[in-house]
């Protein structure tokens, strides 16, 4: 197939709208992966705050007493908390907070008062990270060398139960930024690895997908190829004849006879060709679903073996061969069919019988019926075919030996239209065949009750 130029483009063309397909597949997908997994982690990290945010609040709950006035007992809860001052920014006392949360993740926290000015301050001493008097409750900070934070702000309340303040707590969103960097890396250094394994993919499947249009391809070509040499051997017979006539000074009668008998002979054969191959085009397309004009009907075996018996009795006879019928049936066979197709099938196969086994041989058209089948075999004490032919004799314009086939007048077109009338009624035909011993062709066809 890589070597026919029209398949080879069209192969690769298929593949590269293949690849291209699945690049923006995984793009979008690669993108819509990347923010669904940042939401999650950014969710998860809300959630942590919102926990650390209650569990600071209820802890306040229960010691302040005065709206925007420290207990000194706040200590118990934040051994770390200093009064705001820049001096909370010289030490750094995180590792004593009590919430396990705050000194293993490094929260900050801020207290405010209700007009939105420092109280205090907690935990991660974070200097260059601007404090924001905003009663929002979730905002995205960035400190002075552009690390995102992420904070919420809780009303904060007295034990009475007044509104105290406002109590903030963030974290550095560093984390998320590393890990979805580090994702962004993998999905990128990830896609043209994937894409190379699609693309390898894509080559292949394309390939075995077209593997039977390539076949039928190649088919159509032997086909127009041997049609077109069986087609030019009679027209040449016939050039050659009538210049040869014309090349002679003087016609005579017998001259001129011997012409047109030789003309009308090779036109017989072209003929029977192209009628061959008419027939062979309307079964092709009764077989890809096109509907035959042809009526369809009930047709009787038992009727259609015995004609076909009597019809070429005589043949038999003068090749001195002896045509016999035996029908195993006590019942009518009824297929659903069209008569002129299956008298065609049988018959085509009886003249081969007849063609291809020595004088004073034996053919027999047998009828039984096998299961949900109606079977006919056409059985002879001919030459028979080697195993290796056996697979072949069906397609078109296949001969065993073309010159001695010629001899008998067979352009190779037999087989191949009474294989193609048994596909078109839902039948099958196979060969059991043995050198110098004879042949024995089986059709199976459905029967209709
Ligand atoms: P042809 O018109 O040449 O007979 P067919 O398609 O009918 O073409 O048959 C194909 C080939 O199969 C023949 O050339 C012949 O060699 C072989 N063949 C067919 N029927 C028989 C048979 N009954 N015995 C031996 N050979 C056969």
């Amino acid at each position: 197939m890589n070597r026919n130029l029209l398949f080879s483009k069209t192969r690769r063309q298929l593949a590269i709208w293949f690849v291209s397909v699945m690049a923006i597949i995984l793009i979008v997908c690669e993108f819509s992966l990347d923010r669904a997994l940042s939401q999650a982690y950014k969710a998860t990290l809300d959630r942590e705050l919102t926990s650390v945010a209650n569990t600071l609040h209820n802890g306040f709950v229960t010691i302040l007493d005065r709206p925007g006035t420290l207990e000194s007992n706040v200590s118990n809860l934040l051994p770390d908390i200093c009064p705001y001052s820049d001096d909370c920014y010289e030490s750094d006392n995180s590792s004593l907070m009590p919430v396990e949360a705050i000194y293993k993740i490094e929260y900050y926290v801020s207290l405010l008062s209700s007009e939105g000015n420092p109280v205090a301050i907690a935990g991660k001493r974070i200097k260059s990270l601007p404090l924001t008097p905003t009663k929002s409750e979730w905002l995205e900070l960035l400190d002075d060398d552009g690390f995102p934070y992420r904070q919420t702000t809780l009303t904060l309340h007295t034990k009475d139960n007044l509104v105290w303040g406002y109590l903030q707590v963030g974290r550095s969103l560093e984390e998320v930024k590393k890990y979805t960097s580090t994702m962004r890396r993998v999905l990128i250094v990830g896609f043209p690895f994937i894409l190379s394994l699609i693309a390898v993919g894509a080559w292949w499947l394309v390939g075995k997908v077209m593997q039977p249009i390539y076949r039928s391809y190649r088919q159509i070509q032997q086909f127009t190829a041997d049609a077109a040499h069986e087609l030019r051997t009679p027209l040449a017979a016939i050039r050659a004849t009538v210049e040869s006539s014309l090349m002679k000074p003087r016609l005579t009668d017998a001259n001129a006879r011997n012409t047109l008998q030789t003309v009308s002979r090779q036109n017989q054969r072209l003929s029977q060709i192209v009628s061959d191959l008419m027939i062979l085009s309307r079964l092709d397309r009764q077989l890809s679903g096109v509907k035959s004009s042809n009526e369809i009907e009930s047709v009787i075996l038992n009727d259609l073996v015995s004609d076909i018996a009597e019809e070429f009795a005589a043949l038999a006879i003068s090749a001195n061969l002896q045509l016999k019928q035996q029908i195993n049936t006590s019942q009518n066979l009824t297929v659903k069919g069209n008569s002129e197709q299956l008298y065609r099938l049988v018959s085509n196969l009886v003249i081969n019988a007849i063609k291809y086994t020595p004088s004073s041989g034996e053919i027999t058209i047998i009828l039984e019926s096998e299961h949900n089948e109606a079977v006919i075999r056409v059985r002879d004490t001919g030459i028979g075919i080697a195993p290796p032919e056996q697979k072949k004799i069906f397609d078109r314009f296949y001969r065993v030996n073309s010159d001695r086939s010629r001899q008998t007048g067979g352009s190779g077109l037999g087989l191949a239209i009474s294989k193609a009338i048994a596909l078109a009624h839902n039948g099958s035909i196979e060969v059991q065949s043995e050198i110098n011993r004879g042949s024995s062709f089986i059709i199976r066809l459905p029967k209709y009750h």
